[in-house]
Parts: C-alpha cells; structure tokens; sequence
C-alpha cells in the first residue's frame, strides 16, 4: 500500500460508558504491529518540518524509522536524547498544536501520530525493564539546588547529575512531579509513569527532599550562603489558583480546580478508604473554564457520581483545552454551556451553594489575546441549580520565592524575568524555568526551558568556586 494510502491508526481505548466510572487510563496504546504500520506512514522528510514544530527537536523521523524496523527500545532512547520524559509527554503533549500540526502528511490528509508512536517507545521501554542509565562523569565538587519537582525541575536535575554535579530536589508537596502528579488525573496520566521516571533520576543520584517549602524552610540566598549550593534552578511552577471575583465564591462548596483535583490525585481520594481522604461526591457540578484544568475537573467529577456541566464564556473554537480532551469529555457525558459567564454563585442559610447566576455571552471584537472579546448580554442572567462549583479559569505564580529574594527581577504579572537565551534571572548563580518564567504553559516548554537552563548552568558552575 502507497504510504499515503495507509490510514492514521486509531489507538484503541476504553468505552465511554465504561470509563465514565473508573479511573483507569482512556487510551491503551497502540500494539508492536499497529506502530509499526504507523510509522510506516512517515515519509522521513529530508528537511522534516515536524521536527521544527517540537520545542525540544526530538529526531522524529530518526525514532518514526527505528520504530518501522522494529527497533523499539533503540527508538526510546532516540527521543530520550532529547526528550527525558517521552511517557508523558506521548500522553500530554499538545501535539495536533506542535509536531503534526507541521508534518506534511497533515496538509492533504492526516499527519503522523507522532505523540502515539512517542508514547509506544517509551512504554516499550519501560515495560522490557530495559531502561538504559547513562554513564555519569567523575563527580565535579559542584552542587546543584533545584526548586521544585515538575517536569521543568526533573529535567534540570536529570541534565545536570548526567554532567557529574551533585543535584538536590526540594519540593513543597509530599510526592516529585508537580502537576504531572497533583493535577493530571490518573486516567490521563497513570503516576507510575511519574513515578517511574522519579526512580530513574534517583537511580543516576538526585536527591530529593520533599516537604520542603523554599522561601519557607530555608531561602534561596540560605541555600546558596549557608547551605554551599553553587547553583539553583527554580521551577516551582503557577500553582496560585485565579478566582472569578463574584459575589458568592466564599460559600461551602466552590473549590479552585487545583484544590480538587489536588485531593483526588495526590491525595488518593478516588481510592477512599484505602486512602484517608474522603472524595468530594456531589450531585451537580459546574466547572467554571474552558483550559485542560477545567476538561480534568469535569471528567474527575463525572467519575465520582456527578452530573457534571462546564461553563465557559466564549465558544467551542476559542477553547484552550486540548481538542482530544474535550471530545472525550463530551463522549463520557460532560455537558458543555458555552457563551455563558457566572455572575453569582448562590448559598442556603448553612452557606452552602444551591445555585448559580450565569448570564449568557456574545463575541465582539479580538482581544490582546487574540481571541473574540465575550460580551455580556443585557438583561439574558439565568439559574442554574446546583451544589458545587469548580473554578478553573487559570493559575498564577506563587508570591513566596520572590517575596524571599527581593533581588530577583519579577514582571508585574509575578513571573520571574530570565535572559531567553539561558534562562538566567537577575541573580548570578539562579536560573529559572517553566511556569514560573512563562506563566501557566505546557510540560513541553517547561522541559525545554530546563534543558536550556541546565547547559548554561553547567557553563557557569565551570567558572564558579567549588562548595
Ligand atoms: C490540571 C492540569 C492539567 C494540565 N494538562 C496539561 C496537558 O495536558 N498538557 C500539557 O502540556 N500541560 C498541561 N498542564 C500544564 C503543565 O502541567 C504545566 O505547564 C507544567 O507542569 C509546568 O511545569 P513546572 O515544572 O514549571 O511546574 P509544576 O508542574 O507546577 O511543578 C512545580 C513544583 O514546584 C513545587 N513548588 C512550588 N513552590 C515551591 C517552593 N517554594 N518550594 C519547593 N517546592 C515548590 C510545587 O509543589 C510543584 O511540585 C496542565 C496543568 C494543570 C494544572
Ligand atoms: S513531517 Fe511527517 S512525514 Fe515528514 S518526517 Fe515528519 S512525521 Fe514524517
């Protein structure tokens, strides 16, 4: 069959009505025979256009053709010369945005499935217990400190140990992995991936010191003064949840998104009582947002018993959710209500909530972001009945690490300003990377940050005293 002959496979995956109510993951992942077919697909572009279109410039066509040959582990460690978490990111990545939007399969037809071989590899990998280790240099005396343990921090530490420094994690929560393990529900993203990939980096040597808060415990300055630490890459992430500043968003029953999704994932509550923490299970449930937060609510809340509908204030097209992730929220039974915005979110005498207020939308004119301004419509508020509220409308930088080091140069958004190029902040010695830098953004680009930082922080500690 001529290749452009050959159909995108599907990946197979659970039954909507199925996994409406587990857990478990939705896609099963493509078969050794399926991802072969697939690759078999990729023209291996002399000039590959995909490769432009990954902010990490993973070799596609290079693994796409070891994977053909059915080289699949040599495949894995391909996209692991660039890409140090391809299990997660085959899951999470924004891929019909980045690699396939560019590959010319896509401009007649369907492009490669780019993410789904990436994720086959790195599956394939891990499931033969064949995980490669790098040989780690001689030890260079140098000692890293990284704050925070999402994919940006876990990239930085895997670079730098691999250059022979001595590397420390501190990480706020009691488990690594930031929103890879706190926000990102387990049907999307199984935490043994994490876990998994946690275990390598101790494996190569990192530290990791969890329950340890930076600005709190000990500063950065403390860490650097104090503590003999040569070098700190910050990556603690946006984890500040935005509010909709109604009338009403007090009462017993709205939740920021992070808070519930926090206690269904690090907290286990979807395992109650094999885990202390009791889910939240209501009846009605809005979510307030049209992001992958809002999408992972939505689904969290449909698998713990409720009738769940997403609000948003603009349309379907203007949704920033990930397509893939709001066609399944739809196919499980998440009911979307759009050009719709909460006026007030309504409580009985006990300040419980019973109801909101919304008040239907238009779209007017394009935005600084781009998109069609929503527009109120006069006179158009509604009822909806209901006992809980998820807010999900976007996340902001945590105030305390620049609140504890005043000299480091922030925008007035509360990010922390880096020099692109090498993600060096105001400071020397501290860099910076992911959400932090970009504001809530996307595992990719935290990684890619990462790798930037790393280099250039290897490139300093050359010059820099011993501890
Ligand atoms: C629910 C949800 C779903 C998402 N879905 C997707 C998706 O499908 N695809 C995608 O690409 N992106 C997605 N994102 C965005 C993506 O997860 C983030 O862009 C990415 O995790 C940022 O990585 P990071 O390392 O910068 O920060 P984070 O992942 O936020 O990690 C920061 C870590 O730093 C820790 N920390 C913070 N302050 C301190 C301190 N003072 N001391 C010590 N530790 C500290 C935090 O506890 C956290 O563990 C999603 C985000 C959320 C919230
Ligand atoms: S652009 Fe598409 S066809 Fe060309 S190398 Fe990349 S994945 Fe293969």
């Amino acid at each position: 069959m001529a290749k452009e002959k050959i159909p995108r496979q599907p990946m197979p995956e659970q039954a909507p009505e199925d996994r409406a109510r587990n857990f478990e993951e939705v896609p099963y992942g493509y078969s050794e025979q399926t991802a072969i077919l697939e690759a078999g697909r990729c023209l291996k572009c002399k000039k590959p256009k995909c490769v432009a279109g990954c902010p990490v410039g993973i070799d596609i066509p290079g693994f796409i053709a070891l994977v053909q040959e059915g080289k699949f582990i040599e495949a894995a460690w391909k996209v692991k010369e660039q890409n140090a978490l391809p299990a997660v990111c085959g899951r999470v990545c924004p891929q019909e945005e980045q690699c396939e939007k560019l590959c010319v399969l896509g401009v007649k037809g369907e492009p490669v499935a780019i993410g789904r071989l990436e994720r086959f590899v790195a599956d394939y990998e891990r499931n033969s217990g064949k995980i490669s280790v790098p040989k780690i240099p001689p030890k260079t005396g140098k000692h890293v400190a990284i704050v925070g343990a999402g994919p940006a921090g876990l990239t930085v530490a895997g670079d730098m140990i691999k250059r022979g420094h001595d590397v420390t994690v501190f990480e706020a929560l009691q488990e690594p992995g930031g929103v890879l393990t706190y926000g990102i529900p387990e049907f999307r993203l199984p935490k043994t991936i994490v876990q998994a990939e946690v275990n390598y980096l101790k494996r190569l040597g990192v530290r990791f010191v969890m329950d340890f808060v930076v600005g709190r415990n000990s500063t950065i300055r403390e860490l650097m003064d104090d503590e003999g630490y040569n070098a700190v890459f910050i990556g603690s992430g946006a984890g500040l949840p935005s509010f909709m500043r109604v009338p009403g968003e007090n009462l017993v029953g709205v939740y920021s998104a992070n808070e519930y999704l926090t206690r269904s994932n690090l907290m286990k509550a979807y395992l109650f009582p094999a885990y202390d923490t009791p889910p939240i299970k209501r009846q009605r449930v809005a979510v307030i947002g049209g992001g992958n937060v809002a999408m992972d609510s939505a689904r969290t809340a449909l698998r713990l018993g409720a009738d769940v509908t997403i609000v948003y204030r603009r349309a379907r097209e203007q949704m920033p959710a990930r397509d893939e992730e709001i066609h399944h929220a739809e196919q499980e039974g998440v009911k979307l209500k759009l050009l719709n915005n909460p006026t007030r979110v309504i409580g009985d005498d006990r300040h419980r909530v019973v109801a909101m207020e919304c008040i239907k939308m238009e779209l007017g004119e394009p935005d600084d972001s781009g998109r069609r301004r929503p527009i109120p419509v006069e006179g158009s508020e509604f009822i909806m009945e209901l006992d809980t509220v998820i807010v999900a409308i976007g996340n902001k930088p945590n105030p305390l690490i620049p609140q504890t080091m005043p000299e480091l140069e922030t925008t007035r958004w509360g990010t922390i300003v880096v020099d692109e190029s090498t993600m060096a902040t105001s400071v020397p010695g501290v860099y910076a990377g992911g959400d932090i830098v970009s504001g809530a953004a996307t595992v990719i680009l935290a990684m890619g940050q990462g790798r930037i930082a790393a280099a250039s922080m290897h490139k300093y500690l050359n010059g820099a005293q011993p501890k």
